[in-house]
């Protein structure tokens, strides 16, 4: 009898599509969080989007206006997802905030994370009124 696939299956053979593992070691991720890009990482993410746009306009028609597109993402609109396992993962309060582009984690997060934008108000219908106050 040969031992079953399962058994001695790393956890890369395990991945499907859904699958996303912790950046350190690999395992399934328990937690996700945002920190910034690096430098390098703005260039190379500014220069698909421009990739994308340049090939979009060598397809457009020539007859029409050409297409006008919005300034190149700056690192202040770019996020990048960090995973990690339950053994490599950090505080869920600090998950919560996005770190700089220098934070180590996992395993240990090094970094000051930014505060968390304060909450959305919350229009209420113009229907809705407070009970109580008398009348
Ligand atoms: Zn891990
Ligand atoms: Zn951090």
């Amino acid at each position: 009898m040969s031992p079953s696939p399962i058994d001695i299956a790393p956890a890369a053979l395990l991945a499907g599509p859904g699958f996303i593992a912790c950046a350190l070691c690999g395992r399934p991720a328990a937690r996700q969080w945002q920190r910034r890009l690096t430098d390098a990482e703005l260039a190379d993410h500014q220069a698909i989007e421009q990739g994308q746009r340049d090939e979009h306009l060598l397809l457009a028609d020539a007859q029409q206006p050409p297409p006008a597109f919005p300034p190149l993402p700056a690192a202040d609109d770019c996020l990048r997802p960090v995973h990690a396992c339950a053994e490599h993962t950090i505080d869920e309060s600090v998950a919560a905030q996005v770190h700089q582009a220098s934070c180590s984690a996992p395993p240990a997060c090094d970094c000051t994370p930014e505060p968390l934008p304060a909450p959305e108000l919350i229009e209420m219908p113009a229907g809705w009124a407070a009970t109580g106050g008398g009348g």
